[in-house]
């Protein structure tokens, strides 16, 4: 992808080379496009994998996901605030201990490197080990990844909150550590308004000003009962995005999960700002949250990546949340056209979490984090797929039927770092 197609018609903003060569040298792309065309341009010498049938395309970007939670996935029966404190809030806990969260870690890369996802913006817990734990993982991988330890000081168990203090100083310490080490990158991760103290608020703008390099990643307006929470709590601000902006959270670094039910008003105070959402259509489907409008955000011009937010979220695949995306849109009298939910899924993900100019998409000088992907991949996906005239149809039937099973190889700065066993 190569434009927005929120501003430009969704054809026109795709580079798709029926036959093409993508040249890869030391971890970076050099070159991509009609393999006619650039095949003569190589020396006799240069090693050349031929993938016929297949498609190559960019590594998926994840714009929200939470690492702690994939013991979570598809719990039975309620919503946000009573999900958290059933269901996610005992899992957590386990993060305390180092060796549960390698482990955890270890299984949570593997299966994003399944499903084809390359970079993702990911949730710790409020534990400082449970992030050293993700990123000596995600280093030892060689990937693109920006991750928090949980902010939270109060309306949690005892297990899981820190302090203003213990706060600062675990965001901090991560920060020296392991910003900017491999690929890496860090986020200030307050979990949302509601768990976090106006102290604790003001301190996370403090350390975000205090480090430009660095993400904002929170929730908002995810479920009808959190935002009257957060009014509850919060009674002299305008409105859920107030409550973050009055405490220098609201920055051109920013990336809020859902905004389901933001207002035309809050989306453009977030687009004057640069911030993003994370569009998480699965988790908001899962988890009754309502219908997020692309098409608002769209208008209100807003940057938009694409969430699984496991373990609301049911899959960790970014073609599945495609799926999820176009349902939504649906039921929300919208029509989400396959070539912009491929963009939310790759460059528009980049862009959300500003490394487009890094990965996001295969434009010379990019990090070649790629994809193969087997569009044949099982019998029905093979039928319906033959049957296609169009990449945009194409990507639709994967969008609907496909899941790992179709990430046939995954490459990280230009090294196979999955490849499909069966
Ligand atoms: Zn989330």
């Amino acid at each position: 992808m190569l434009e927005d197609p929120c501003r430009a018609p969704a054809e026109a903003a795709v580079a798709y080379h029926p036959d093409g060569l993508l040249v890869v040298e030391d971890g970076h792309v050099t070159a991509f496009g009609p393999y006619a065309e650039i095949a003569p341009t190589l020396g006799a010498e240069t090693p050349v994998t031929a993938f016929p049938g297949k498609l190559i395309t960019p590594g998926f970007v994840d714009a929200h996901i939470h690492y702690p939670q994939t013991d979570v996935v598809a719990a039975w029966g309620s919503q946000l605030l009573d999900w958290l404190t059933t269901h996610t809030f005992p899992a957590e806990q386990a993060f305390a201990d180092r060796a549960h969260a390698d482990e955890a870690a270890a299984f949570f890369l593997d299966e994003l490197l399944r499903n084809g996802t390359t970079s993702a913006l990911v949730f710790g817990t409020v534990h400082k080990t449970s992030v050293d734990a993700l990123f000596e993982a995600a280093l030892s991988r060689d990937m693109r990844l920006i991750a928090g330890k949980v902010l939270m000081d109060r309306h949690a168990p005892a297990g899981l909150t820190d302090t203003v203090e213990t706060g600062r100083t675990d965001t901090e310490a991560l920060i020296r550590v392991w910003r900017g080490r491999g690929r890496l990158g860090y986020a200030v991760t307050p979990r949302f308004a509601v768990t976090s103290s106006d102290a604790q608020l003001a301190m996370a703008g403090e350390v975000a000003a205090a480090h430009p390099d660095v993400l904002i990643h929170t929730h908002m307006s995810e479920n009808l009962d959190e935002v009257a929470r957060v009014g509850e709590l919060f009674p002299h601000c305008r409105d859920y995005l107030d409550v973050y902006a009055r405490f220098g959270l609201v920055t051109s670094r920013s990336v809020f999960a859902h905004c389901v039910h933001a207002s035309d008003d809050a989306l453009r105070r977030m687009q004057r700002a640069g911030a993003s959402a994370a569009f998480c259509p699965s988790s908001n489907l899962l988890l009754g949250s309502g219908l997020f409008s692309l098409k608002q955000a769209c208008e209100c011009g807003v940057t938009v990546g694409l969430g699984t937010d496991i373990g609301a979220g049911a899959s960790f695949s970014l073609p599945h949340m495609m799926g999820e995306a176009y349902k939504v849109g649906q039921l929300a009298g919208e029509t989400l056209d396959p070539l912009h939910a491929f963009y939310l899924a790759t460059l528009a993900g980049a862009r959300a979490l500003r490394i487009d100019d890094k990965v996001g998409n295969l434009a010379p000088g990019k990090e070649a984090d790629f994809l193969v992907l087997d569009l044949s991949a099982t019998p029905l996906l093979a039928r319906r797929t033959a049957g296609a005239a169009t990449l945009a149809e194409k990507l639709f039937i994967l969008s609907v039927l496909g899941d790992d099973r179709a990430i046939e190889r995954t490459y990280l700065a230009g090294r196979l770092a999955h490849a499909r066993t069966a």
